[in-house]
């Protein structure tokens, strides 16, 4: 279907890309500003000083419900595609082209511009910012990547159309690999234009194929997710770049390692030291770290207060930084008492023994105890106060002795399977730009 939804910051290119591939491919242009416009009668930044941008958004979110379908061009403004149900629209039947360019080439296209500022920020700064808001969403939805930093507008339209929205495989490479895997090679996979995986070893109790397979047809993703064991983060890096894959969920032990593996972590996957999801995007590896949003946003209530880790492995890692970016006091208790401070000193907190700890307001498990048969709980009964709440982080089995003991105390307790659905919705959205909304992962993985 020659249908190319245009997507990326202001001054990258679209309208001016858009308007070369409708005179190649001889198809209607439809650009969401332009009819917004023509709609309300006035210009961009009349809308925007009044009635305001609330009102453009509604505008704007008319504009695309009502476009027409069959083969088009559809340049869109540079903050349609952040509401989840444009992008659920403009995906349908849809080859999404993100086009990307540095700020300060972005900068010098639309410096003559009227648009009204977004936010209070110098104009460059502004677009540093919008970047770091929107990329990550535009990457997740793109199909393909294109850098119009240093090509012209029909250079990159014939470059879209040649490509066609489709990565190029080796059918050879392709074969071997699943050899490899010892796995068949998925019907029709090969033509597949969205690869997705979870790579980590071992992969074969994840519950992510399910999640992903189930919501994909939902919202028209042309997408499969499998399992991807691999000997090596760079294995797995290997074997994301022979399948074409345009993302990878990554799992225990290759999280650190995987770093050193990508050539743009994010700032939270720079903090916690960790990568647990890897996005290709125009010949580039992305990284991000969705753990940190899974235990923060199940206790996002507690701010402020004091807290104390158990452990000081990656999850512990992750959960001192949700908790800092939730103000929260922390200390840090670990067995090997070193390996508590080596963490407690990144992060500019305190280590101590769990002994001598005092009480808290919240007590997060990021130890394995509690999975196996037989464990007890791994912190000192003393600690849980009615007034306590406690976060195991250990999601099999979901009641834990910790949580039971805590429970028993009147403490609040929240479980681990909390955790891996609020990183899971993090990471859905990372790696498809579509949001699904808390509910509908808790059904799918329920
Ligand atoms: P890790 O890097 O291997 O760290 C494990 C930590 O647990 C270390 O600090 C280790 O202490 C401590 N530990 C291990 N066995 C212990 C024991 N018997 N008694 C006391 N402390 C012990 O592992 P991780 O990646 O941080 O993961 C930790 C746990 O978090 C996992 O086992 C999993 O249950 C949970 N997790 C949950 C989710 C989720 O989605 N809910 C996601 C990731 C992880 P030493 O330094 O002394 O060895």
């Amino acid at each position: 279907m020659e249908r190319y939804v245009i997507i990326g910051l202001r001054g990258s290119g679209k309208s001016a890309i858009g308007r070369r591939m409708a005179e190649k491919l001889q198809i209607p242009l439809y650009d969401t500003d332009a009819l917004i416009e023509e709609r309300a009668g006035r210009s961009i930044p009349e809308i925007f000083s009044d009635p305001g941008e609330e009102v453009f958004r509604q505008m704007e979110r008319e504009v695309i419900a009502s476009l027409p379908g069959g083969p088009a061009i559809i340049a869109t403004g540079g903050g349609a595609v952040m509401d989840a149900q444009n992008a659920c629209i403009l995906r349908q039947q849809s080859h999404i082209i993100l086009l990307a360019a540095d700020p300060t080439i972005l900068l010098s296209r639309i410096q003559r511009s009227s648009r009204p500022p977004l936010t209070g920020l110098s104009a460059l700064d502004e677009i540093r910012h919008l970047a770091k808001l929107r990329m990550p969403i535009y990457r997740g939805l793109a199909d393909l990547c294109i850098d119009t930093g240093s090509i012209r507008a029909d250079e990159a339209a014939a470059r879209i159309i040649r490509l066609n929205g489709m990565r190029s495989r080796n059918p050879e490479r392709f074969a071997e690999t699943f050899s490899e895997l010892n796995q068949d090679i998925p019907d029709n996979l090969i033509n597949c234009p969205l690869i997705f995986g979870i790579t980590g070893n071992p992969v074969s109790h994840s519950r992510s194929p399910h999640l992903y397979n189930t919501l994909f047809p939902e919202y028209t993703i042309p997408g499969r997710y499998l399992f991807l064991p691999a000997k090596s983060a760079e294995d797995a890096i290997r074997i994301m770049h022979v399948l074409g894959a345009k993302g990878l969920s990554v799992t225990i032990p290759f999280k650190e390692l995987m770093f050193s593996c990508i050539d743009e972590p994010d700032v939270d996957a720079r903090a916690i030291g960790a990568v647990n999801t890897v996005i290709s995007c125009d010949g580039r590896l992305y990284g991000h770290n969705t753990d940190w949003i899974g235990i923060r946003e199940p206790i996002c209530d507690l701010r402020g207060g004091d807290a104390l880790v158990v452990g000081a492995g990656g999850a512990a890692a992750a959960a001192v930084y949700a908790l800092q970016s939730l103000e929260m006091d922390v200390t840090i208790a670990n067995r090997t008492e070193k390996r508590g401070e080596v963490l407690a000193e990144r992060f500019g907190c305190r280590s101590a023994s769990l002994t001598s700890s005092t009480e808290v307001d919240l007590i997060i498990n990021a130890t394995p105890v509690g999975m196996k048969k037989g464990d007890g709980s791994p912190v000192p009964s003393g600690l849980l106060k009615p007034d306590t709440t406690i976060f195991d982080l250990v999601y099999t089995p979901p009641m834990t002795p910790l949580l039971r003991e805590a429970e028993a105390a009147g403490c609040r307790i929240v479980q681990g399977t909390e955790m891996f659905i609020h990183q899971a919705r993090a990471q859905f959205t990372l790696l498809t730009g579509i949001d699904p909304g808390i509910e509908r992962i808790r059904e799918v993985l329920s």
